[in-house]
């Protein structure tokens, strides 16, 4: 049985859930076929620790951005450290960023105003944008359609819209990525996303240690698990898991910029 060529583009390698067995981790990934990895920056503490995880382990590269949690924390000197470490040259995207009114834990205003400044910093900078978006689509992809996303892409991370809000998202030019829910028996409207996204605007992440797929509920998640979540697209797609695993894993190399 061949392995398929996958592509993690949504990871926080780098946070202390991984501390302890980090290069069984990537040993394991490798393994399965996850050749390439994006590991996450939250806030600035995380931004740098993905710059040097990113720094030391092939086929991993960096993003750095400000999570919706964090907003309240971002001060300017904490953006303007962010505004240093886009420019470093493992890092190939700015995120994640956006709006997360489920739980909230930083003011909406503060939520909103962070988003649009690091949006206007993947415009400097050229990069794509990694979004994070619950229970805000209408306000996420208003200040995305204002900051004019459609410049630089992006991916929205781990999808939790419908077909209605995916169209949206593929209108403004972005790209739409598919997690561990998916798989779930319960994913509501996911499956029917999976099926509706065009080939060349879809890719796949774990989001671990979170959001494990179906089969490891209850654990840490890890990116040698994205071949069950890659799996079940194909299959929902009615294509092969390793022509699919293949194209989506250039689709990331193309947005991110990775040869
Ligand atoms: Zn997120
Ligand atoms: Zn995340």
């Amino acid at each position: 049985m061949s392995t398929p060529e996958l592509f993690d583009t949504h990871a926080h390698l780098h946070f202390p859930d991984f501390v302890d067995d980090l290069p069984a981790v990537l040993e394991r990934a490798r393994a399965a076929g996850v050749a390439r990895l994006l590991t996450i920056g939250t806030d600035v503490a995380t931004s740098e620790a993905a710059i040097a995880l990113a720094a030391r382990e092939a086929g991993v590269w960096a993003s750095v951005g400000i999570h919706p949690h964090d907003a309240a924390e971002a001060d300017d000197a904490a953006l303007a450290v962010i505004e240093r470490l886009a420019g470093s040259p493992r890092v190939v995207a700015i995120g994640e960023i956006g709006l997360d009114f489920f739980r909230n834990l930083s003011p909406r205003e503060t939520q909103e105003r962070t988003l649009r400044w690091l949006l206007a910093l993947a415009r400097r900078v050229g990069k794509p944008v990694l979004i994070h978006c619950r229970d805000a689509h209408a306000e996420t992809l208003a200040i995305l359609d204002d900051g004019h996303v459609g410049e630089v892409g992006g991916i929205m991370h781990c999808f939790s819209g419908d077909v209605a809000i995916a169209r949206r998202c593929l209108d403004l030019g972005l790209t739409i990525s598919l997690a561990g829910p998916v798989t779930y028996p319960n994913a509501r409207a996911l499956p029917e996303v999976a099926r509706f996204v065009p080939a060349d605007r879809l890719v796949v992440e774990t989001d671990c240690p979170y959001l494990p797929p179906q089969g490891h509920r209850g654990q840490r998640n890890e990116p040698a698990y994205l071949v069950i979540t890659a799996a079940r697209v194909a299959e929902l797609r009615g294509e092969t898991l390793d022509a699919m695993a293949a194209r989506l894993s250039a689709n990331a190399c193309g947005l991110l910029g990775i040869p």
